[in-house]
């Protein structure tokens, strides 16, 4: 997961960009870099931090009123300075920057070695961007058609944006199973690979679908799919704030995150429970619900932390609702030809909706005839979109890396979930299932009390600090839970961690 940004318009673009990329930094990278484009590219890249690349600009300053910056998880080809995009073409014409990976990249460089092209590096995207320009220049065609046309030719996954020096005023963007959203200003236009680089500056948004493909100038806004068809872009409005995405006195965002939990859980289920507790309303299930209540078998499909919240929504169901409950890893199901019935209800978990092998997931689950579900926290994201219906988990933006409040307020949504379908199929007594509606209504507090204790949390941890190997223990719903701590520990530490089931 890394990162892209993107400016057209009448402002300076170059801090537009390095902003940009700062706010993407949680996502993880391994270098950066930024191009201003135009007639003429002026580009700047380095393997390091986002720092590093804007001390070059420092040196160096960058001036122009549209461009691109990036930032790079290495999939193909070290980190360094020349793998590190903008990617330029071997001409010079074309420069671009990639997220995601070009599957096909090793027959296209052949063929293209022996039409006479060099390349410098060894990245996959080299590979795309020499493509274009290879087609704008022997096909004699545009720039949007050379795009186009090498767009149909890779097969893989991409969010790119692309600039062409004989057309300064615009900018391509397309996407294919790696996110990128646009940012509609006032005769300006953003891209980024989220939102949160874009809400400093609009409240207005595209979400660009898979095979979409966009062409910007600073006042208009063209959309069309890689196949060519004109489409009407449709302009959603973000509910977010500045706030949302700063630190707000944290010492990281992960701090802050496990600190917001009390308030995710009370958002998710915020609205969501009649007055007195008498029972629960999940609008966005309202029209598979006949089918909740019948349900013979759920699958749920989910990956890292998701898995593990659904293993957790396991348990509620199967004890709740006595519905058999299956939690699959969604990068093995997709490529196991898994044995679906058209009754049954599959559940889709992932904080950022754009999770690629859930996404698969659910795209298989439907095409065998599947009713599913998504459990996201992010609007409009690929999974939500992609679903029958669905419930958002209101955790608020989650930037730490290392999922905290998006995992509680997920296994929020599975218990409501879990006892709606307990109640209405008969599992449940009324009196029961309000009972626990009144302890879910406590559980914010409780939390609270928990987060008072980081003092006593922190003593303990600079005990434990030098350890070499934790085992975490847990049974029943939380053996799931142990799972995750691991997971956490593991992730944040790189300390050894364990998980097991509690012995007899
Ligand atoms: N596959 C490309 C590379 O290795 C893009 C990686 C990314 O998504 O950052 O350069």
């Amino acid at each position: 997961m890394c990162g892209i940004v993107g400016y057209i318009g009448g402002q300076e673009a170059y801090p537009i960009l390095i902003n940009g990329l700062k706010r993407l930094e949680y996502r993880g990278y391994d270098s950066a870099g930024v191009a201003l484009t135009g007639k003429n590219f002026q580009i700047q890249k380095c393997k390091g931090k986002v720092a590093d690349l804007e001390k070059l600009g420092v040196s160096h300053p960058m001036k122009g009123h549209a461009g691109m910056g990036h930032t790079r998880w290495a999939t193909h080809g070290e980190p360094n300075e020349v793998n590190a995009h903008p990617q330029t073409s071997y001409q010079g014409n074309i420069v671009l920057v990639h997220n995601g990976i070009i599957e096909n990249y090793a027959s296209i460089k052949k063929h293209l070695q022996t039409r006479g092209v060099r390349f410098t590096g060894e990245t996959d995207t080299e590979v795309l961007v020499n493509l274009i320009e290879h087609l704008y220049l022997e096909g004699d065609f545009s720039a949007e058609l050379a795009i186009l046309s090498a767009l149909n030719k890779v097969e893989g996954a991409y969010g790119v944006v692309v600039a062409c020096k004989n057309e300064p005023d615009r900018l391509f963007a397309a996407r294919k199973g790696s996110p990128l959203v646009v940012g509609v200003g006032k005769g300006e236009y953003f891209l980024a690979s989220d939102v949160t680089p874009l809400v400093v500056y609009t409240q207005n948004v595209i979400y660009l679908n898979d095979d979409d493909f966009a062409v910007i100038s600073r006042d208009n806004f063209i959309l069309k799919s890689i196949k060519s068809n004109h489409l009407q872009p449709e302009i959603k409005e973000l509910e977010m704030s500045i706030g949302e995405i700063d630190r707000e006195g944290f010492a990281h965002f992960m701090l802050k995150e496990i600190f917001e939990q009390p308030r995710a859980i009370l958002d998710t289920f915020r609205g969501r429970l009649l007055p007195d507790y008498s029972g629960i309303q999940l609008g966005g299930l309202h029209q598979v619900l006949p089918l909740l209540y019948g349900v013979k078998r759920i699958i749920i499909v989910a990956c890292g932390t998701s898995w593990h919240a659904g293993l957790v929504g396991e348990y509620f169901f199967e004890e709740l609702a006595r519905v058999p409950v299956e939690v699959e890893y969604g990068s093995e199901f997709r490529y196991r030809n898994p044995i679906i019935y058209r009754d049954d209800l599959v559940l889709a978990i992932s904080q950022s909706g754009e999770t690629a092998d859930t996404l698969a997931a659910v795209k298989l689950a439907r095409q065998k005839g599947a009713t599913v579900i998504g459990i996201c926290n992010v609007v409009g994201s690929s999974i939500s979109r992609e679903t029958d219906a669905g419930v958002y988990t209101h955790a608020g933006v989650e930037i730490g890396v290392a999922s905290t409040k998006a995992f509680t307020a997920q296994v929020t949504v599975l218990i409501m979930m879990a006892l709606l379908t307990g109640r209405n199929n008969g599992q449940l007594s009324q009196e029961r299932y309000s009972e626990l509606i009144r302890e879910l209504v406590a559980i914010p507090d409780k939390l609270k009390k928990v987060l008072e204790q980081d003092g006593e949390i922190l003593e303990l941890a600079r005990i434990y600090q030098d350890v070499q190997n934790v085992i975490y223990l847990g049974r029943g719903v939380f053996f799931p839970v142990a799972l995750e701590g691991a997971l956490k520990l593991k992730e944040i530490s790189y300390i050894h961690a364990e998980d097991t089931l509690l012995p007899r």
